[in-house]
């Protein structure tokens, strides 16, 4: 029922509102605003029920929150969910992209958004015809910020840092990652780590991705049944998230764990699974930081390609300073994190 999910959130407040020709239901979840305006992307996409659409916009909104602080850029968390309950006829989507960007500009900038799963340059452009408050989007050439390089970047970064964590210098020759999802964000960062010397072993569901890489940088094609049991430095997961989970870690023959997906560990228990097997875990919400980073700052009026990357390039210092606050504490570097997300809060 959508009045529990709002009685159980600790989020700042939602807003609902449907459109009875279409049956679409509209929610903007805005979990915290201590940092900035609530902000992230638009997702449409058909849901079961509207519990389900509020709950995903609930949860994503939370996310985001942890994500900006995690990066330290002045939003809040939030989140926007165009929530079908039956695929659109033609000419609809227009007006409940309409519908849905006065929705956004009737918070007068308390939400501010981007695009997300299941919307397009074309449709943030469409919400824009009604609100100030889209970022991300290049006006002159009608596309959107692509955040694959720059996610990719960030855990680039992230990965020297947990080698220099684990090893004591970041070089990566002789250091061997398996990453799991040749696509935007394993593309790219495959790229990355086999220019900086590291060997690299690439797993897809798609082959011919995981092919196309391979050769590229020398590696060599991993199965993705035995992704967990390969033996490698560092486990890079870039596909889905849940992969790290009970049964896996019981199998996984590595000493590091630092990828893009989002929601890596099944459960919160994972965490401390993966600190008794000796494997470091770089939390997902501030490795993978570097789209919403790059995101962050273009809203803010930069644009240059080479400041972009060297601000996401922060990703690196903040795991490291992670690693050595998890370290001392004997803890995971998931309890760190947190700490640190609630520091940031605090100071705000
Ligand atoms: P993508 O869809 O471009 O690529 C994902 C790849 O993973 C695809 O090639 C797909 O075939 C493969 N795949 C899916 N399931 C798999 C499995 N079980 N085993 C092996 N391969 C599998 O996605 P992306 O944009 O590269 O994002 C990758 C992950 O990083 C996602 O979890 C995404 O939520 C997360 N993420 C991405 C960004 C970004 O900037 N794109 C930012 C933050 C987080």
């Amino acid at each position: 029922m959508i009045d529990e999910l709002i009685r159980q959130w600790d989020g700042f407040a939602v807003v609902i509102a449907y459109d009875e020709p279409t049956k679409v239901w509209l929610f903007i979840a805005m979990h915290d605003n201590t940092l900035g305006p609530c902000t992230g992307g638009t997702r449409m996409k058909l849901y079961r029920s509207p519990e389900d659409g509020l709950y995903d916009a609930m949860r994503l909104a939370e996310g985001m929150t942890y994500k900006w602080a995690g990066v330290d850029i002045p939003f809040g968390g939030g989140k926007g969910v165009i929530a079908l309950a039956e695929p659109l006829a033609y000419g609809d989507r227009r007006r409940i992209l309409k519908r849905y960007g006065r929705l956004v500009e009737s918070l007068r900038g308390g939400f501010t958004t981007g695009q997300d799963l299941g919307t397009t340059p074309e449709d943030m452009l469409t919400i824009a015809e009604e609100t100030r408050f889209v970022h991300g989007i290049d006006y002159a050439t009608k596309s959107a910020l692509d955040p694959g390089p720059f996610t990719a970047h960030g855990v680039f970064v992230g990965i020297r840092a947990a080698v220099a964590h684990t090893s004591g210098t970041d070089d990566l020759s002789g250091k061997t990652v398996l990453i799991q999802g040749a696509g935007d964000v394993g593309l790219p960062l495959g790229r990355a780590l086999a220019e900086a010397g590291a060997t690299l072993l690439v797993s897809d569901l798609d082959d011919e991705k995981a092919r196309a890489l391979a050769d590229e940088v020398n590696g060599t094609v991993v199965s993705p049944d035995d992704v967990y049991g390969t033996k490698c430095d560092v486990y890079a997961p870039c596909a889905v998230g849940a992969t790290v989970n009970a049964a896996t870690i019981r199998n996984l023959a590595c000493s590091i764990v630092a990828g893009s997906a989002n929601n890596q560990l099944a459960e919160p228990e994972d965490a401390d699974r993966l600190l008794k097997r000796g494997i470091l875990y770089a939390p997902d919400y501030v490795i993978n930081g570097g789209g919403a980073t790059a995101f962050g700052l273009v809203a803010q009026g930069i644009t240059d390609n080479t400041e972009l990357m060297d601000r996401v390039s922060g990703i690196g210092p903040r795991l490291a300073a992670i690693f050595a606050e998890a370290g001392e504490h004997n803890e995971s570097p998931v309890d760190a994190a947190r700490r640190l997300v609630e520091r940031t809060l605090g100071r705000a």
